[in-house]
């Protein structure tokens, strides 16, 4: 079975999160490679940066956002539909997606012995109202006839929050009910909603001098429009006053400085 973790930069501001992602992968022992999407906005300096690191790149053409979210755009709602072109890598029995925002806290190779579009309700233990998957990571068999009918229907579908994720969500109507799909949260736990998990769920998260301690915290996501590399490293101050938030960003930094 051909295999194999995805991420995608959409535009160069992203290639801090994948050179982090990288990073975090190649420490915890996930031993199958990287396969790097790289949309037409990324710049030529910026591809020999990757080219640095043994991942795999793909060049993809753009798949244009149809929502009117594209307009007074500040989180690069632009660039997300282009994500959708991770189901065209019909190379690949499986792959594992994974946003270019999130880190691993250890190994996850066991994701690949999950079903086709199993992916987490990600922040449902605070807002129980949620149904929907988060796309920031999903595994995917990627087949033609899926990938052709995403395509026919991508200006016909809603998609409630105007990316991506609202189109496969809509795509994938009958996901709610399909809890065979439904990953543990471990799998996609928000950044900013550590503090919360861990003090009123079975999860454990420290990043201090002595090193990372997590219990039910596989991957981490620094969903919202502000990411850690917007966030000055030497401004976080020191490890022991950190929030949790404030840890995972933390983290974050040391994968990146490791990386490059
Ligand atoms: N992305 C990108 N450029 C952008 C915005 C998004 O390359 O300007 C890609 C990147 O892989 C990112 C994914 O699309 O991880 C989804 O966007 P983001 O993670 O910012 O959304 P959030 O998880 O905050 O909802
Ligand atoms: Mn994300």
């Amino acid at each position: 079975m051909k295999t194999a973790f995805v991420t995608y930069m959409g535009n160069n501001r992203y290639l801090y999160g994948v050179l982090a992602l990288y990073q975090s992968l190649k420490e915890h022992k996930n031993e199958r490679q990287l396969v790097v999407l790289v949309g037409p906005a990324v710049t030529s300096q910026v591809i020999g940066y990757l080219k640095e690191k043994p991942v795999i790149l793909k060049m993809v053409d753009e798949i244009g956002n149809p929502n009117r979210e594209v307009e007074n755009d500040t989180r690069g709602v632009k660039f997300m539909y282009s994500k959708i072109r991770v189901f065209e890598l019909f190379e690949y029995d499986k792959i594992v997606y994974l946003d270019a925002d999130m880190v691993v806290c250890e190994n996850v190779e066991d994701l690949f012995d999950k079903p086709h579009m199993s992916a987490v309700i990600a922040g449902k233990l605070l807002r129980w109202d949620w149904r929907d998957f988060n796309s920031g990571l999903m595994v995917i068999e990627p087949e033609p006839s899926t990938f052709a009918n995403m395509l026919a229907t991508i200006t016909v579908l809603p998609s409630c929050d105007g990316t991506d994720q609202g189109f496969l969500n809509s795509f994938y109507p009958h996901w709610k009910r399909e809890e065979s799909l439904h990953l543990e949260h471990r799998f996609n736990l928000p950044a900013s909603w550590l503090e919360h998990y861990c003090k009123s769920y079975d999860f454990e998260f420290e990043y201090r001098e002595e090193g990372l301690h997590a219990k039910n915290v596989s991957v981490i996501h620094y969903i919202g429009p502000n990411k850690p590399w917007d966030h000055d490293a030497a401004e976080l101050g020191k490890l022991k006053t950190m929030d949790r938030y404030q840890q995972s960003v933390a983290l974050w930094w040391d994968y990146f400085h490791r990386s490059v």
